[in-house]
């Protein structure tokens, strides 16, 4: 980040970021507000936080952190429901984050901008009050936000609510997907995911900017159609996790026998396995993805974390048989620090969710894919891995051992899942080259930096 630094304005100024309180949110917010930091244009950085999740200021010592109540219930924050949970907490923070918006504007030094998660959807208003620009950051993927933006049109074509006999159909308004890949939530009111959705996209519309964890390279054609429908200033400037290596901003604790299992195995050997911090299944499907690993005859580290599956509080559910089964090839742990995992020269396929964290740390470190989307952008995202990048497999016909097992040779031994690994090759090269000195993602940096100043 070197290059980027520059003279400190002489007048002080300081940026203001919040959070949305999950993983997949809370990990790009800090990397955002590192590689500003780093860039020296900015006086301080105080992140503005609910009490949920709340990040550990010692980790981030160069950052001041304000919690404000959210007033969740135990159920509330435990509620697999993201609409709902979406719904609440906007409900309950908006009064509290006024409030100390209000604060430290009375402060004297002065703030150049606000820069909040688009899921906050009170925060333009807020902003606007204050007469503070407020900048968005989305931590999907550009493609997903055209998929959020176009729901309505799509709800009045008839593509949604998804009808069974249609999943495989075309989405023409939006290729590559089909009907099956449009984000929709399992949620017990579907009219409050597109109220929800309608509103973030409103609200970063009415933005002052919008900042992307993408890269020109990988959503050139998104990109486009984003500039051509929306005319507000937008900085792609990822994959942010690389400016910086270390994840200091992992709610969970990292197993820290990850990486010494990996120093074990022999090199592109490893399967590792892992869906992120929201997604839930049930026993019947854990299962069955158990035996598929153990019928790969594949090494595999897998992440079970505590609450995926349903019911259950950790590997009471493996199958009988499973462990003697693997005779040692299998790892299981709570939690990985994964982007390590995935630089370890160990592993050589990540069977994942698709968040798009997860996507990107994926391509960045050069690991083809089997995609194993749940909800929301997750299955868009996926259709881009199998379709557009072609760097990884999908389960397009049932989950049963016998395909798992099949697929995870495919991906891990066979000249396909070779070919997959020289293109995911090229594109964490790219990402590369985007963030050196006249990449594409390093301008957009340093244009962000000028915007923000401008205010
Ligand atoms: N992650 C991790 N250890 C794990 C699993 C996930 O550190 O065992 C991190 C991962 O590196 C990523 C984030 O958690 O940065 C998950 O974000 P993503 O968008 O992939 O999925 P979500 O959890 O939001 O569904």
């Amino acid at each position: 980040m070197e290059n980027h630094k520059r003279e400190t304005p002489l007048k002080p100024r300081r940026l203001l970021l919040f959070p949305i309180p999950s993983q997949g949110h809370i990990n790009p917010m800090l990397q955002l507000a590192n590689i500003l930091h780093s860039t020296g244009a900015f006086s301080s950085i105080t992140v503005i936080h609910p009490h949920l999740n709340s990040p550990n200021p010692t980790n981030h010592p160069h950052f001041t952190f304000l919690p404000i109540p959210d007033g969740l219930s135990e159920n509330e924050a435990s509620t697999r429901d993201v609409v709902a949970f979406l719904s609440v907490l906007n409900r309950n923070c908006a009064g509290p984050f006024r409030d100390c918006l209000a604060e430290l504007l009375a402060e004297e030094e002065g703030v150049a901008c606000l820069i909040t998660d688009a899921w906050w959807l009170f925060s333009q208003a807020v902003a606007d009050g204050f007469g503070l620009p407020r900048i968005v950051l989305r931590t999907g993927s550009v493609a997903s936000f055209l998929g959020f933006a176009a729901l309505p049109l799509l709800r009045e074509k008839g593509y949604l609510p998804k009808q069974d006999s249609q999943l495989e159909e075309p989405v023409p308004e939006l290729p590559p997907l089909k009907v099956k890949d449009l984000p929709t939530v399992t949620t017990h009111n579907s009219e409050n995911f597109y109220n929800l959705v309608a509103a973030m996209v409103k609200e970063t519309k009415s933005s002052a900017g919008l900042i992307w964890n993408s890269f020109e390279d990988l959503e050139q054609s998104p990109l486009t159609k984003f500039r051509q429908e929306f005319p507000i200033p937008n900085f792609s400037i990822g994959p942010f996790h690389k400016y910086f290596s270390a994840s200091s901003t992992s709610l969970l604790a990292h197993d820290t026998s990850s990486i010494p299992w990996l120093d074990t195995q022999p090199p592109k050997s490893v399967l590792y396995v892992s869906f992120g911090s929201v997604v839930e299944m049930g026993g019947n499907e854990f299962q069955e993805i158990a035996w598929g690993l153990a019928d790969s005859l594949q090494p595999f580290l897998w992440v079970v974390r505590p609450g995926l599956v349903r019911g259950s509080k950790w590997l009471e559910i493996l199958p009988n048989g499973f462990m003697e089964a693997i005779h040692g090839r299998g790892h299981i742990v709570k939690w990985a620090p994964q982007q390590e995992v995935l630089a370890h020269r160990a592993v050589g396929g990540f069977w994942t969710h698709n968040g798009w964290n997860s996507t990107l740390e994926s391509i960045c470190e050069g690991v083809p894919m089997i995609c194993y989307p749940c909800f929301g952008d997750q299955m868009g995202n996926a259709r881009y891995v199998t379709d557009v990048w072609r760097i990884g497999i999908g389960f397009e016909s049932g989950m049963e051992r016998g395909l798992m097992a099949r697929t995870i040779r495919r991906l891990m031994v066979e000249r396909e899942g070779e070919e997959m690994r020289e293109r995911i090759m090229c594109l964490k090269e790219k990402a590369g080259v985007s963030q050196q000195e006249g990449g594409s993602s390093h301008h957009y940096l340093e244009s962000l930096i000028t915007y923000i100043l401008s205010f």
